[in-house]
């Protein structure tokens, strides 16, 4: 069987967050169960291209709005990454340094769907499945099922994976103007609240759509930015499938980016090791309890609470708890943070920014990962976490809730709180600062959630098994 998946990310070409992660490791994973599987992303100007041999497959022209724009398609030679990676560039349109964030990034994503739907056609190429991830690649299906010049492979059966409803990629409807011709009476299929919605879009015409956990997909019902009527309508053709974890890249046992590699048995030394380079460092006090965010200052977050959390425990446990905070994005968290530090510059690090390694470094070091988000559709810090042995403190929301089980509970091995709740969030931190007091329970649980199974083998057979049904159906 052949899968080909449409992403605006994959990790390690280009991440901005875990929808990287997914495209880095499900078409790996479902490579070496037997698939055959490719990756079309955008080009984009980041080390990874232009430190791997690129070929030229194919070239070829779109037409938007009368202006003929060339492209041409990359593939990585070697298939470095356990699978085929594909990258459409089109000069001035994608060729950026940037994976989101431009004013035209409508078309951008238009022009990519357009042009990467166009080459396969021209091509010849037979996928069995054409999975799509999210709203920068949502006008796939409707463009399969309506437009004519993407006749060849209308019937190909499509998976759409919703990784974050938030965004959904508004557009007004002149931007029809760029589309590929199709027939004008089909454009009620896009429109959702009077505009063009290609997330909307995507969940109406895939064939089935998941999202990336169970937990998320039953929220999506009550709260989904406006779409809760669409995603409930269309819950006949939903599953819910948890993201796995990549166990090449996340391995604290060979992790280049680590200070100190362990393993399971010599987790508390390694852990400790780790977590004295880090506090050195920082300049913080390596024997207080670390508690650590990690992740973009947004809503979704839950970053605007975290300057007031953060502020709240260290007034209550002076001296007994430290944090660190790797993240970037809105600027008055950024601001509020930046201030808090400032007062508080010897119980807490504050790095802004992206930094691939250092969160490694971080997750290896923490004693603890705080995650107090609003929405988090599965979370994969969270998972990242148990697997180098940090023990989390999340909200109840969403994926968090499907992985993580309060320590008050049987097997338990974390702190759940209320979400959007200042007191709840500092409550749960303040628990975990007292089981921090208890050595030998600390331990017992790091080698608990160590080795809790959150493989990727697990959900990549239930991605199978959907397809399979749809090749069969079709
Ligand atoms: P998102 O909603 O941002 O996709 P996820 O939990 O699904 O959230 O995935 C976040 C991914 O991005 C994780 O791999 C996390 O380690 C990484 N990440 C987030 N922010 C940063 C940062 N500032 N520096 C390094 N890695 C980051």
């Amino acid at each position: 069987m052949f899968v080909i998946h449409f992403s605006a990310e994959c990790y390690p070409v280009a991440k901005v967050g875990g929808l990287a992660d997914v495209l880095g490791a499900l078409p790996k994973y479902q490579q070496q169960a037997g698939l055959r599987a490719a990756v079309v992303m955008p080009y984009v100007r980041k080390p990874f291209v232009e430190s791997h041999e690129m070929l030229i497959v194919h070239s070829g022209e779109i037409v938007q709005d009368s202006v003929v724009k060339p492209y041409v398609v990359l593939k990585e030679r070697h298939d470095v990454l356990g699978f085929e990676l594909y990258l459409i560039q089109i000069p001035g349109l994608l060729d950026r340094e940037e994976v989101y964030c431009y004013p035209d990034e409508s078309l951008q994503f238009l022009a990519f769907q357009h042009a990467a739907l166009q080459w396969i056609c021209f091509a010849g190429l037979q996928p069995d499945i054409i999975h799509c991830h999210d709203h920068h690649v949502g006008l796939i299906p409707f463009f399969l099922e309506n437009v004519p010049l993407f006749r060849r492979i209308k019937r190909t059966p499509t998976v759409a994976t919703i990784h974050n409803a938030q965004y959904q990629g508004w557009q007004p409807w002149d931007m029809l103007r760029f589309y590929p011709p199709f027939d004008d009476y089909r454009a009620f299929m896009l429109e959702y609240n009077g505009q063009i919605n290609p997330l909307a879009s995507l969940v109406r015409s895939a064939w089935h759509y998941t999202t990336v956990s169970e937990g998320y997909l039953r929220e999506l019902f009550r709260e989904a930015n406006g779409l809760e009527r669409l995603f409930a309508e269309f819950s006949f053709k939903a599953t819910g499938i948890v993201n796995g974890i990549d166990k090449q890249v996340w391995d604290t046992k060979n992790d280049p980016m680590l200070a100190n590699n362990y393993s399971l048995k010599d987790a508390g030394r390694g852990k400790q090791a780790n977590k004295l380079a880090l506090c050195e460092q920082y300049g913080l006090d390596v024997a207080l309890p670390l508690v650590v965010f990690i992740g973009r200052f947004a809503l979704e977050k839950g970053a605007d609470l975290l300057p007031s959390v953060i502020r709240q425990v260290l007034n209550n446990n002076q001296g007994k708890v430290n944090f660190l905070v790797l993240g970037s994005g809105d600027a008055q968290v950024t601001w509020e943070l930046q201030q808090l530090f400032g007062n508080y510059s010897q119980q807490m690090g504050l790095y802004i920014g992206y930094n691939e390694g250092l969160a490694h470094q971080i997750y290896a070091s923490a004693d603890f990962l705080l995650m107090p988000s609003w929405v988090e559709p599965c979370g994969l810090n969270q998972l990242y976490a148990l697997r180098y042995g940090t023990i989390p403190i999340v909200s109840a929301t969403g994926g968090l809730r499907d992985t993580v089980i309060d320590i008050s509970e049987p097997n338990g091995y974390g702190f759940l709180f209320s979400k959007a709740d200042i007191g709840a969030a500092v409550t749960a931190i303040e628990r975990a600062i007292s089981l921090f007091e208890n050595n030998e329970q600390v331990s017992k649980i790091r080698k608990h959630i160590m080795q809790l199974d959150f493989s990727w083998e697990k959900s990549a057979a239930k991605y199978q098994a959907i397809y399979t049904e749809l090749v069969e159906v079709k």
